[in-house]
């Protein structure tokens, strides 16, 4: 069978890095098993989801190097959940409730007072007609809960129900379905929760893996046996850590912590976040990985850890600057060509300053100061004023080679006596106004005899 993933954000805001997390570990379990990755937009929400965030998780998606084999809208496919749910009531496990919150707060507060578990005690299933017809003729609407299967023939005496799992993630995983109550699955105006749907489209898509975050272990256990009460066998199922801030809290996709769109426009590339969102909360090291592929290969869910995992956005600029300091100049043509940097230069100047950047767009400060010199004039002693002068006039004449810096400075501390730092560092600042920066053995030869001259002061 061939191996089916599901992305499955609601789309009611951008996506963050704990959601890219999730994308990620579905995407590099498909590419290990040469599987399909599902986009599916959990939508059922038509108030809160919009088309618009629709559109912009996919192109946070494709900007991390996720490309969906298909794309799916719960919002399409009401008719299928109807069907489970007539299916449900056919079978009986599916029954109407009339409690208010109200009503099941008060409940639960008399169980907890009596040292019993706060769950739903089935009273719904003791309702006579009549007191149905009453409850309808006040206006009251049903809500429908899901029978568990966790009884023997009473299900007023529910019994310790183990189901069990073997998580990708996390091993042998158990739930007890006496612990949780009967989950609703159709509101009283008839929308649907998240819980049924879900189950429905696994289903119908062959979904073979569920890969999620650990919020929804408990869930499992309920959806399993939803799985089964639909006649289907249930997927295997992983469940990963989640990610928080440096002071533990939950990311939120409505904050917009750490939205992929405000780390793209903040000058991160997508193999930063990608190798974060993934290695992070591993028994992996935290490193720049440059392709997916690469990233693929050092995939294991299994080596994931149990406890939520720390983000700490600092170390996106450590990994960042890594993967510009090896980043072939095919990889960023197209965007230097964006940043103005397109001459015949372009490629010796990108592989003289991806040492230095930080972000790609540094490399607009560098092409600045090589085409047009220091971005503000360096003052000089008189004592190194006249130093650069000499220095300037011993410049040799084109055509230059690769050995021009080495050349020139030979000669300007032959003529001069000066060696080391007191040499170099007013060439520096002369040829770029800053005191530190690429290779000026790098530079010079893109600076050309003329734009160096240009600097003499
Ligand atoms: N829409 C759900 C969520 O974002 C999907 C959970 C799942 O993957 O089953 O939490």
């Amino acid at each position: 069978m061939t191996v089916t993933v599901r992305f499955a954000p609601s789309p009611t805001g951008r996506i963050h890095i704990g959601n890219a997390r999730t994308a990620l570990f579905n995407w590099l379990f498909a590419q290990k098993h040469r599987g399909r990755f599902i986009q599916r937009f959990d939508d059922t929400d038509v108030v809160r989801s919009k088309q618009e965030f629709a559109d912009a998780i996919l192109y946070d998606l494709h900007w991390l190097g996720i490309f969906q084999d298909a794309t799916e809208y719960q919002s399409k496919r009401f008719d299928r959940y109807d069907a489970a749910v007539e299916r449900l009531k056919a079978a009986g496990v599916l029954y109407a409730c009339y409690e208010t919150p109200e009503e099941l707060d008060l409940r639960r507060k008399v169980r907890r007072t009596r040292g019993l578990p706060p769950v739903y005690g089935r009273e719904a299933l003791a309702l006579t007609p009549e007191q149905i017809a009453e409850y309808e003729t006040d206006g009251r609407r049903p809500h429908w809960r899901f029978l568990l299967p966790n009884f023997t023939s009473d299900p007023l005496q529910p019994e310790r129900t183990e189901i069990h799992w073997n998580d990708l993630v996390r091993g042998e995983e158990t739930v007890d379905l006496a612990s949780v109550s009967d989950p609703v699955l159709v509101r009283e105006d008839g929308t649907y929760l998240y819980t049924l749907p879900s189950v429905v489209d696994d289903i119908d898509m062959g979904v073979t893996h569920v890969i999620r975050g650990d919020d929804h272990v408990t869930n499992t256990g309920v959806q399993i046996a939803i799985f089964h009460a639909l006649g289907a066998q249930a997927p295997v199922f992983g469940h990963h850590n989640l990610l928080t801030t440096t002071s533990g809290e939950g990311l939120s996709k409505r904050s917009g912590a750490l939205s992929i769109e405000g780390l793209r426009e903040g000058g991160i590339e997508p193999m930063a976040v990608a190798s974060l969102a993934v290695l992070i909360g591993t028994s992996e090291n935290v490193e720049a990985v440059p392709t997916m592929a690469e990233l693929a290969e050092r995939f294991d869910p299994a080596a994931t850890s149990k406890s939520a995992a720390k983000f700490d956005p600092d170390e996106l600029l450590v990994l960042n600057r890594s993967l510009l300091h090896h980043m072939p100049f095919e990889q960023v043509r197209d965007r230097l060509a964006i940043l103005g940097v397109s001459d015949s230069r372009a490629a010796p100047f990108w592989q003289a300053v991806r040492g230095n950047c930080d972000k790609l767009s540094d490399a607009a400060l560098w092409w600045r100061i090589v085409k047009e010199g220091p971005l503000e004039q360096p003052e000089f002693s008189d004592e190194d004023r006249e130093f650069l002068r000499q220095a300037f006039d011993l410049l040799p004449e084109e055509p230059w080679d690769a050995t021009i810096w080495k050349d020139w400075t030979a000669a300007v501390k032959e003529a001069t006596g000066r060696k080391g730092k007191s040499l170099f560092m007013p060439l520096r600042l002369a040829l770029t106004g800053l005191s530190s920066g690429p290779e000026l053995a790098d530079l010079l030869p893109l600076l050309g005899r003329e734009g160096t001259l240009a600097r003499r002061p």
